[in-house]
């Protein structure tokens, strides 16, 4: 039996999602494009899954969503917007982005925009001061995530959106909430509001993959992601998804953010365990505001990676390094960012759980981890 502990990476579909999903992919599988679907009822998926999110979310209205491949998509989408509307300007990103922010933003340095990344402190967290320093007259966009993949660290987006308006009113701030959602509230017309454009994926939050988005506030335009048949409003064409957004819409709308209490107890009691078995241990940004089922953790002079593949011939997968994009051979910079030494960096790993994860996960983890340790 596999135990599961990289949720951050991807999560198991609902059971609902898969129901919701299949007449999709048998008998209801019409062009929702088409002028009878009146007839047909394949609009259903894409008219439930913004309802839905709206929900979820609460964004003022379905209206604020446009559906894509997901939250790399979405991201891309942002920078390719700027480089479509404007020919110069700032861009403020956080310095430990997912590489579907870092890589686009990066890229526009091609094209004279000048990309500025805001420094985070020792626990990861954007240090408000030093961003405010980075917010002059003509910075256009501002991108920072709402949790981090890696660490679970959650950044002050109410008070990173007072102080955008404050300083530059005009710019846009986008946030990453690829791993938020489902995880912690969210609320677009309350302490969120200043949030232009928001990112998700439906995988992250037990949906399927392939499908997510981007919620876009009434006042923002943006400019086409993909021209074509003029599908999503004429922003995103492309054949509609529909096994994938009813996929998503029973996602959405299975999130039970209580239950996310009790992971919340099961990952601290796994992390006081793991103190008292390695002292030694370090678990990072243990003290700040993180995501409820992360903990990014650490032995100096072991090779993440190789802890990684021994836990996985035991049947234990975990996360190590950005683990969206395995195989990196570096340590990864989120975790650089904390400030720690390479040798820490190298050996972090990542357990990230879910309301489905076994109690056993813990004391099944230590087992694995005392064996290898003490070789
Ligand atoms: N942003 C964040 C914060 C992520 O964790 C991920 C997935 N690891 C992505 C973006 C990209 O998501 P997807 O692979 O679903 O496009």
């Amino acid at each position: 039996m596999i135990i599961y502990l990289d949720n951050n990476a991807t999560t198991q579909p609902l059971p609902s999602v898969v129901e919701a999903m299949l007449p999709y992919l048998t008998d209801c599988y019409f062009n929702p494009a088409s002028f009878n679907t009146v007839f047909t009822g394949a609009d259903k998926p894409r008219r439930q899954a913004a309802e839905n999110m709206a929900r979820l979310l609460n964004a003022r209205e379905p209206d604020n969503f446009v559906f894509t491949s997901g939250a790399t998509e979405s991201n891309n989408w942002i920078f390719a917007d700027l480089l479509a509307r404007e020919s110069r300007g700032r861009i403020v990103v956080s310095a430990i982005e997912h590489a579907s922010v870092l890589e686009p933003a990066i890229a526009l340095r091609d094209y004279n925009f000048e990309v500025l990344e805001a420094p985070v402190d020792k626990n990861g967290v954007v240090v408000l001061d030093e961003l405010e320093e980075l917010l002059s007259d003509d910075t256009l966009l501002v991108s920072i995530m709402a949790a981090n993949n890696e660490t679970g660290v959650l950044q002050p987006i109410e008070a990173i959106g007072t102080l955008i308006r404050k300083c530059v009113s005009s710019a846009r701030f986008h946030t990453d909430a690829t791993q938020a959602i489902g995880k912690i509230p969210i609320d677009l017309q309350g302490l969120w509001s200043e949030v232009d454009l928001l990112t998700f994926s439906a995988h992250k939050f037990h949906g399927p993959k392939g499908i997510g988005g981007l919620y876009v506030r009434e006042e923002i335009n943006v400019e086409p992601m993909l021209k074509g048949g003029g599908q999503e409003g004429g922003l995103r064409s492309g054949t509609t998804n529909t096994p994938a957004l009813a996929g998503l819409a029973a996602a959405a709308e299975g999130v039970h953010l209580p239950s996310m209490e009790s992971v919340r107890k099961q990952r601290d009691n796994y992390e006081d365990e793991l103190k008292r078995a390695f002292p030694d241990v370090v678990i990072h940004s243990r003290d700040v505001s993180r995501l409820p089922n992360t903990s990014a953790f650490a032995f100096d002079g072991v090779v993440g990676e190789d802890l990684t593949q021994i836990l996985a011939t035991e049947g234990i997968i975990v996360g190590n390094g950005s683990a969206c994009s395995s195989n990196a051979g570096h340590p990864s910079k989120t975790i650089l960012a904390l400030g720690v030494p390479y040798s820490l960096a190298e050996g972090s790993i990542r357990v990230s759980i879910s309301a489905f994860t076994t109690p056993l996960f813990s004391e099944k983890l230590i087992q694995s981890l005392s064996r290898y340790m003490n070789q």
